[in-house]
């Protein structure tokens, strides 16, 4: 099986905002766009993307699953980072396009077709480190994927650290800088401890990782950190904590801090995982705190993050009722 998101379709939908108009969107060749060396994105990262999924049904329907409010995060990330604003419409169109477009390759369940909308500063001109590009790209690309757990799944093992993933202005911004900022803890905390990821903890209050959200399961209640401009707001995370209080669960978005965390995962029963497209819900195993090494409960995959993982999946694969109108049917 090909990695996560190294198999693409090859076209895309695009469109370009000339610097007064976004032009007609159209489905073009994938492999290349043609880039001025001097553009705005490779100098001063004017970038930001979104990670969503269409899903194929038993009666061969495809289905997108809650795009609306992707298209709302990446309208966010673009202002915040002082790119061209576009319409919603004008994204929701190419999505759609596409998807319908290689309608008949999005894979069968536990597979998906990931949608991968970007959008780029593209203004050659590198005396604008402190002005906004006048021009951008927003193009949508799709890449097929298997199932995430398809090794099996076992508990994960994050590295809680002291410092932020990103810049506090920056957190809730889908953009490339971040990830950059957090490649180099991340990989020296699967040098020297072997994790998966690190779990950003700034000044003791649990955050995420570098690319998901963090939840804490005890007994009946979810515990995550409440939303604010710090660290990315996932559509997972929030899916999921409506899902829970749907099944009964109590939800408790509020400040989490290491000591809390590492004392309530110390009882029999405690879960925690990591959410996010990609995986859904990924169960943690062990965390590490200054050397010492903690596990969640018993540090096995824990029976609620499978029963809010499932619930999840049997909505996306269609074979739930879809009451909270996340769909679209394409
Ligand atoms: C994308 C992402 C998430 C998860 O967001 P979803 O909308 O659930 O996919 C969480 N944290 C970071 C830093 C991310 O980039």
């Amino acid at each position: 099986m090909a990695a996560f998101g190294s198999v693409f379709m090859p076209e895309m939908a695009m469109a370009r905002f000339d610097g007064a108009n976004w032009g007609q969107s159209a489905i073009v060749p994938s492999d290349s766009i043609s880039l001025h060396p001097g553009a705005h994105v490779l100098h001063y990262a004017s970038t930001c993307f979104e990670g969503l999924k269409a899903f194929r049904h038993e009666d061969g329907s495809v289905a997108i699953f809650r795009m609306d409010k992707n298209i709302a995060r990446m309208q966010q990330s673009s202002e915040l980072l002082s790119l061209p604003k576009f319409d919603a419409a004008l994204l929701s169109q190419m999505i759609i396009d596409i998807v319908r477009h290689y309608a008949a390759d999005v894979p069968t369940p536990p597979g998906s077709m990931y949608i991968r909308p970007t959008h780029i500063g593209t203004e050659p001109a590198i005396g604008k480190a402190a002005t906004p590009t006048l021009t951008s790209l927003l193009y949508v690309l799709l890449s097929p994927v298997g199932d995430y757990f398809a090794g099996g799944s076992r508990g994960l093992r994050l590295l809680m650290e002291d410092n932020a993933r990103c810049a506090p202005h920056m957190g809730m911004i889908k953009s490339g800088g971040n990830y950059a900022s957090a490649l180099y803890p991340t990989m020296q905390a699967k040098a020297k401890y072997q994790a998966d990821q690190v779990l950003f903890c700034p000044n003791g209050d649990v955050q995420e990782t570098g690319a998901a959200n963090f939840l804490l399961i005890d007994g009946n209640e979810i515990i995550t950190k409440a939303l604010d401009a710090s660290f990315l707001h996932g559509v997972t995370r929030d899916t999921i904590l409506t899902l829970a209080r749907d099944l009964g669960m109590k939800v408790s978005e509020r400040e989490l801090t290491v000591e809390e965390l590492l004392e309530r995962a110390a009882k029999p029963g405690t879960e925690a995982a990591l959410s996010g497209t990609a995986a859904v819900l990924a169960p943690v195993g062990t965390l590490i705190h200054q050397g010492k090494e903690y596990k969640v409960g018993n540090g096995e995959p824990g029976s609620t993050t499978a029963k809010l993982r499932q619930t999840l999946n049997d909505i996306q694969w269609g074979k739930t009722a879809d009451t909270h109108g996340w769909l679209t049917k394409i």
